[in-house]
């Protein structure tokens, strides 16, 4: 509620999350074989806190021999461990991962929000705890997979080298090693050059859990190490998530290899609420889905089509609530916007407000809303009047930026909704089932969420069509691309 609504004007007392017992150290190895050991490039990089643009640590760059020496680890591990290993055994390791995940939580989501910028509230109650869940999940299939695949030869596909990208560094590392390592595979996994803290920090977890060496590698560095680790000829198969652009050099580069490969791609989703809509309850879902985590969300609804005859309430009521979001410290509870990830990114997306207002557009930032001084922020953004061929329609802007379009008909928004070239996900607000399950079979969209949105769980699979990538992670679909069938 405002206070233009409410009358009141609520201000809150911070409320900063400890900080004191995350133990982050000065400098990061690389984790291979079951240990830390220096790069062979001999050369670091710093890592930051993006709220107060202060160092955190400096972080190994691993080059080609460094992943040569994780990926030849990872080998060795394959074949003299962990392919042996039943699957009631390997079971026990994902348990015991899963278990130190749920025990250090607190310790976890504080380093998340101190490295990614993410509120507190985020990390905490989400990115954490559905890591954890991950682990637990696919600890639960590793004994069952002839269940998963009746009637079929089941064998592990050997070495997965894995790439993820900033937004969601713990989460990610979940959803690529849980799946692998309960099929029956090692890892080698890079977490994204501004964001490898809490990646490092389960590597720790990982060496407590005893896990036998070199079932899991993780090396930091840059797009070059990535860009080895898909040309390895020990990696059989890659798992990567992050930009178009790069997953489409990975998709060339593996051409003809013979690698599996699954590609986890960008996103512009539509969240379409119609004029029958429970709108309070919309407008609340449509503040998750792209003012959430900072917009920094592959799938977040970054599209708004509201139907002619309630659009003028509709927008009324979000500028209201948009008056209410607090924006600062992500470290505070109270925080719902924490911090861009990076300077790059905050450039990247100022950019995109330049464009949107060059290109005619009404936009609207909450009045109320004061950035701190240093650090990397964003106000949340609404652009009014949108049209199909504006580039901020069109192009991926990653933050808090929302477009606002209308439409009178079913046929005219499930058109406009589909003409991009991305297809990851999609909201549909109404009231009737039936508007649903039509629109669930024509919307181009790996994942449509229902009167609610950015709804995850270990069991349901996630993945896009067209430019927004292939293959599923999560669920029993999940599993598929880390076994051969026969
Ligand atoms: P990015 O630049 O594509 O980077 C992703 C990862 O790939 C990073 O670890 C990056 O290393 C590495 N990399 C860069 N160049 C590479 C190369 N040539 N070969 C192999 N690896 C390379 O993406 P980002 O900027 O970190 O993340 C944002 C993007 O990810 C957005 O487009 C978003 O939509 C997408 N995303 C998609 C999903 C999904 O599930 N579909 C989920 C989250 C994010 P560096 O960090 O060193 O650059
Ligand atoms: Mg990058």
């Amino acid at each position: 509620m405002s206070t233009e609504t409410t009358g009141f004007n609520w201000e809150y007392a911070p409320a900063p999350e400890a900080i004191d017992h995350a133990k982050i150290k000065k400098q990061y190895e690389l984790f291979i074989n079951g240990e830390f050991v220096k790069p062979l490039s001999k050369k670091y990089f710093e890592t930051i806190n993006p709220a107060t643009e202060q160092v955190l640590s400096k972080v190994a760059e691993a080059n080609e021999k460094d992943v040569h020496a994780a990926m030849i680890a990872a080998k060795n591990a394959y074949d003299k461990y962990w392919k042996k290993l039943s699957g009631a055994d390997r079971a026990k390791y994902i348990y015991r991962i899963a278990r130190v995940i749920q025990e250090r939580s607190r310790e976890l989501a504080v380093i998340e929000s101190l490295n990614g910028g993410k509120a507190i509230r985020e990390s905490r109650d989400f990115d954490i705890p559905t890591a954890a869940n991950h682990f637990f999940y696919y600890a639960g299939w590793a004994d069952k997979l002839a269940y998963a695949f009746p009637n079929k030869k089941i064998e592990s596909v050997g070495v997965a080298a894995q790439i993820i990208p900033w937004n969601f560094p713990l989460l990610m590392a979940a959803w690529k090693i849980a799946p692998a390592l309960a099929t029956g595979n090692t890892v080698v996994l890079k977490p994204a050059e501004s964001t490898p803290l809490t990646a490092l920090k389960l590597a720790e977890l990982i060496q407590d859990c005893d896990l036998p060496p070199g079932v899991v590698n993780i090396i930091t560095g840059f797009g070059a190490a990535g860009a080895a680790m898909v040309n390895h000829p020990l990696a059989n198969k890659i798992a990567f998530t992050g930009s178009t652009d790069v997953g489409k050099i990975i998709q060339k580069a593996v051409a003809g290899t013979g690698k599996k490969i699954t590609l986890e791609l960008g996103g512009k989703a539509a969240n379409i609420v119609f004029e029958d809509a429970p709108i309070n309850q919309a407008v609340e879902g449509i503040v998750n889905g792209i003012f959430f985590n900072q917009g920094h969300v592959c799938c977040a609804g970054s599209r708004l089509f509201i139907q002619e005859s309630v659009s003028e309430e509709v927008i009324q009521k979000l500028k209201a609530r948009m008056q209410t979001l607090i924006v600062g410290n992500p470290l505070d509870k109270n925080t719902d916007i924490g911090a861009i990830n990076s300077k790059e990114q905050l450039e990247k997306i100022n950019s995109y407000l330049k464009i949107g207002v060059n290109e005619g557009l009404e936009i609207y930032q909450p009045d109320n809303c004061n950035l701190p001084k240093q650090g990397f922020y964003c106000k949340p953004t609404l652009f009014i009047g949108a049209a199909q061929s504006n580039r901020v329609v069109q192009e991926e802007i990653f933050g808090p930026v929302l477009t606002i379009q209308t439409f009178r008909t079913i046929e005219e928004v499930i058109e406009k909704a589909n003409n991009i070239p991305y297809g990851l996900s999609a909201g549909v607000w109404t009231d009737k089932g039936s508007k649903i399950f039509n629109l669930t079979t024509k919307l181009r969209a790996g994942v449509v969420w229902a009167n609610t949105y950015n709804k995850f769980d270990p069991t349901s699979p996630f993945g896009g069509y067209k430019e927004s990538g292939f293959g599923r992670e999560g669920g029993l679909h999940g599993l598929a691309p880390y076994v051969n069938l026969s």
